[in-house]
């Protein structure tokens, strides 16, 4: 196998509760990619259509996911990256993760799977190191491996899969602002009290427990966040009308996705999933912002081969 072609899905990441610690996986929204086999040493991006992003490999994250990982493998090849943008870049549904975990997941493959998709994981936030000035692995476990994904641990790397109870649905609202990583985490606050600790320890807990038993009662109790949505939901237009106006039309919650602005409400089955999408909707509908909303199952499986 010389070229393959592959979809890399969207992301939530932090899910209310569990800042950068908890991750999921989305089925319908993502990026493409064809990555092939060269004989010419390195990594080249050729081409990117729907967005405009650089193609020097050292300032995508695509190639930076791929050299690091061609650094440990040293093959005798190199490979020629083509992505298709279909997430916007800054939109907080892992535009980056599914760069950086597709050019890995696509060249490891290329090369006869030397790697398993978990040992993947530390190469693919190499490149999200660029997009957001550190290596983290919240967007880039549930991209590689699906479902939805615990990072227990950064030293040493410990990301644990769990499988989504199967009527869970995402509905996603992106207002079209950017908000880059870099600056929705300079309003986050350096210290937390014992009290806030507790309460999200609380709800991560209940919500690792909710989807193991399939509880979405539960899950929906714990979509909490105490830490970092008081802050950072400032800097999102009608963000809390558009969380009630979710569970108002039968959410179980939501809140903001990955560093926003895009906003998430989990719902049981689609049916729901979509009259929430119809809910945010109708908020945007209220400002100038042009918006885009999304209505998704759960990936079990993450990146696939087309
Ligand atoms: P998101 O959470 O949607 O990934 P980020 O702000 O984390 O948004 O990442 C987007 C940043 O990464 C932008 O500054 C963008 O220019 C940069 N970037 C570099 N390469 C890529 C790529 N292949 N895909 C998406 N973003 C990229």
């Amino acid at each position: 196998m010389n070229e393959i072609q592959i979809f890399c899905p969207a992301t939530i990441a932090n899910v209310s509760c569990g800042f950068d610690v908890l991750g999921l996986c989305l089925e319908s929204v993502g990026d493409e990619m064809t990555i092939t086999k060269t004989d010419r040493m390195g990594v080249r991006i050729t081409d990117i259509i729907g967005a405009n992003l650089p193609l020097e490999a050292e300032k995508n994250v695509a190639g930076v996911a791929a050299l690091s990982l061609l650094h440990h493998l040293l093959p005798n090849c190199g490979f020629d990256i083509k992505i298709t943008k279909n997430i916007k870049a800054g939109s907080g549904i892992g535009s980056s993760a599914a760069s950086a975990a597709g050019a890995v997941y696509g060249i490891n493959k290329l090369l006869g799977s030397p790697l398993t998709d978990k040992e993947l994981i530390y190469f693919a936030m190499q490149g999200e190191a660029l997009a957001s000035g550190s290596p983290h692995a919240d967007n880039v476990s549930p991209a590689l491996l699906g479902g939805f994904t615990l990072v227990r641990s950064y030293d040493p790397l410990d990301v644990i899969a769990i499988t989504a109870p199967p009527e869970l649905y995402v509905t996603v609202i992106h207002p079209q602002i950017e908000l880059k990583t870099k600056d929705a985490r300079s309003v986050l606050k350096e210290n937390i009290s014992l009290k806030k600790a507790t309460i999200q320890c609380g709800n991560l807990g209940g919500l690792i427990s909710g989807l193991y038993t399939q509880n979405y009662d539960l899950i929906g109790r714990c979509l909490h966040d105490e830490l970092v949505e008081p802050v950072r939901s400032i800097l999102i237009p009608k963000f809390a009308e558009l969380k009630e106006a979710a569970k108002q039309a039968g959410a179980l919650g939501g809140g903001i996705s990955g560093s926003g602005p895009s906003v998430f409400a989990l719902s049981r089955g689609e049916t729901t999933a979509r009259k929430a999408a119809e809910a945010f909707a109708a908020i945007m509908q209220q400002t100038s912002v042009p918006f885009e909303a999304h209505v998704s199952a759960i990936n079990p499986t993450g990146i696939k081969i087309m």
